[in-house]
């Protein structure tokens, strides 16, 4: 079984999307990928901080879905990392209405040492230097590192940013990032100036619109399935990334091929996300539920040319 390592935020989220909004709920990155990832047939720990603020059933209820979290700490005296976010008509583009640090501002990692030889390991978003200390401590080199950032950090440390990129396998950004990221409109062009930075695979992801993988000269396509209804986006990133490494860390094979089965995983788990407000339909979810999503992406895809 392969070991996991999860950076990434554990949150409170305020969200408001056109059918309702949410005062304080569980989200954040890691939170997201965890939940995604624990599906899968692997051993994983969440690094994250919490604040005294952060209730304990939240805790279990990862704890729950044998989510190691002996790697989040909790800071008695401090708060927990708070965003909130409103998302437009579309519900594929979103305005931060805030993004509250808190414990975040001063977080040192710390990898559980029995993980420290993971092999796959999960850099959510999150401060480009915390996800280069995760990489520091490890103490044999990880088979496979996915990368996963945000606009927020490309405005604010942005050097940091592309000094960790050197250093990972695969990245996951949305397209708007890609585009940020590179100053270019082509996603394809984008794909390939990504490449330049360091990572061998690119992963963009088009919301509603699927996700592309991009590898040397070859690209793959993954539809997003078309859903009656679509309450909250929020974390369906996340989701699909703890999908796409959880595939990868139970398979245990990081060829271009088995990515592309990676990425209908990930979709298929990020397309149960967004069903819900926040974390809910996640925290629900079953292995019947995700086979027979997995069967839909396959005719949803497949015909014949002759
Ligand atoms: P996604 O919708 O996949 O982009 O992820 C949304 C999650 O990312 C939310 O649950 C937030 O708590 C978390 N988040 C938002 N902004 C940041 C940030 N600047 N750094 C880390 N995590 C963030």
């Amino acid at each position: 079984m392969n070991k996991l390592v999860i950076v990434g935020t554990v949150a409170f989220d305020a969200i408001e999307t056109p059918f309702g909004k949410t005062d304080k709920i569980l989200g954040g990155a890691a939170t997201y990928i965890g939940l995604s990832a624990s599906h899968f047939n692997q051993d994983a720990t969440l690094v994250s901080v919490v604040g005294g603020d952060f209730p304990q059933k939240h805790l279990d209820m990862l704890s729950e879905k044998k989510l190691d979290i002996s790697g989040i700490e909790v800071v008695k005296e401090g708060k927990t990392f708070f965003w909130s976010g409103k998302y437009h008509n579309d519900m594929n583009t979103r305005d931060t209405l805030a993004t509250e640090l808190n414990t975040l501002a001063d977080f040192n990692p710390v990898v559980p040492e029995s993980y420290k030889d993971a092999e796959l390991v999960m850099l959510g978003n999150l401060h480009p230097l915390v996800q280069a200390s995760v990489l520091d401590q490890m103490t044999s080199k990880p088979k496979l590192v996915v990368l996963d950032t945000m606009n927020f950090w490309m405005d604010c440390a942005l050097e940091e940013l592309l000094n960790v990129i050197k250093r990972v396998d695969v990245i996951t950004i949305n397209d708007e990032e890609a585009r940020q990221l590179t100053g270019e409109y082509s996603l394809v062009v984008a794909a390939r100036k990504i490449f330049e930075m360091g990572p061998q695979y690119v992963v963009i992801k088009k919301g509603e619109h699927g996700a592309l993988l991009f590898h040397k000269t070859h690209i793959f396509s993954a539809p997003a399935l078309p859903l009656e209804s679509v309450f909250d986006p929020t974390g369906a990133g996340d989701t699909f990334a703890g999908g796409f490494i959880g595939y990868l860390a139970q398979t245990e094979d990081f060829s271009f091929e088995n990515m592309k089965s990676a990425i209908i995983y990930g979709s298929a788990l990020a397309s149960f996300c967004v069903e819900k407000f926040g974390t809910e339909r996640m925290e629900h979810l079953e292995k019947t539920d995700i086979e027979a999503r997995l069967h839909q992406f396959k005719t949803l895809t497949q015909f014949k040319i002759d």
